[in-house]
């Protein structure tokens, strides 16, 4: 059964670790993040924007397939199932079709519409025992068509939303989605200290975690980041293993034309790069 993100990023930020969220884009995407999981012992968060939603034929669609893996193959670690930069609209969409988790990314509106509607939705989700993630300042790069400037958040304005009662709270520290430019500042650990002292057991959410490197992942832990976005990573690792398959002309021998063939290199390389990540994260064991 899907369940909300809280304990598991509650017992995450107690503990000093972080649960990885892997956005997730078709049947094997999910297969392989489920499965690592489990292999590894670890809670995960299967995150879905809502440009994946779409192409997954919709909410409903994922909600069926992720509730049938859980099952079928006998998955017993803690599973959420979050929209991932949801707008207002696609937030109630998700509620509707059964996920447990939401984020809600006001991030773009005035802080005070952002605090109205995260309150409303903060309402909402508690009724119906969902976490909620918020965001405070806008992540750069682009994330379906969307993109951020890459702001650093108001610490201040962390503190107002994180009041309100979400269950965590995503704030721009300098991080961007995608690959990261050569000349990248770095993360903000200033506003990232100043974020946690001013929201305490909230746990923090870093987006972007492709590129980052391995000790400022580390260091955002020790200073309360309890779940990291992986979605890039991912699509770079299957995208290279399934261009040597198919360079070393694997699909014309035999029956390697097979997509059950086909598609295993990239499947395997998806599982290959959770796996490190949990690590890195140091989840694993702690479902
Ligand atoms: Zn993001």
């Amino acid at each position: 059964m899907l369940v909300s993100a809280k304990d598991m990023l509650n017992k995450a930020k107690a503990g000093h670790y972080a649960v990885g969220q892997f956005n997730i884009n078709n049947l094997e995407w999910t297969k392989a993040v489920l499965l690592t999981a489990q292999e590894l012992n670890s809670p995960v968060i299967l995150g879905v924007s809502e440009g994946a939603g779409k192409y997954m034929c919709g909410y409903k669609t994922v909600v069926a397939m992720a509730n049938g893996m859980l099952e079928e193959l006998k998955i017993t670690v803690p599973v959420a199932l979050h929209l991932d930069h949801g707008t207002y609209e696609g937030a109630y969409k998700c509620i509707e079709a059964g996920f447990s988790s939401i984020m809600f990314d006001g991030s773009h509106y005035a802080i005070e519409e952002n605090i109205a509607k995260t309150t409303e939705l903060v309402k909402v989700c508690a009724e119906k025992g969902l976490s909620l993630e918020a965001e405070v300042g806008s992540i750069g790069g682009e994330e379906d068509g969307v993109i951020g400037a890459g702001e650093v958040a108001d610490p201040k304005e962390c503190k107002a939303i994180a009041e309100l009662g979400v269950t965590m709270l995503a704030a721009g520290i300098g991080n961007i989605h995608g690959k990261y430019p050569a000349d990248w500042a770095g993360l903000s650990f200033e506003t990232l200290d100043a974020i946690q002292k001013l929201t305490g057991d909230m746990p923090l959410v870093l987006h972007g975690g492709t590129g980052i490197p391995e000790d400022m992942i580390k260091k955002a832990i020790s200073l309360g980041v309890a779940k990291i976005n992986v979605n890039t990573e991912c699509q770079l690792s299957f995208a290279a293993a399934t261009r040597e398959y198919i360079e070393a002309g694997k699909d014309k021998s035999g029956k390697g034309f097979d997509p059950r063939k086909l598609l295993a290199p990239g499947f395997e390389a998806i599982k290959a790069t959770v796996k490190e990540k949990m690590e890195l994260f140091g989840s694993v064991g702690k479902a």
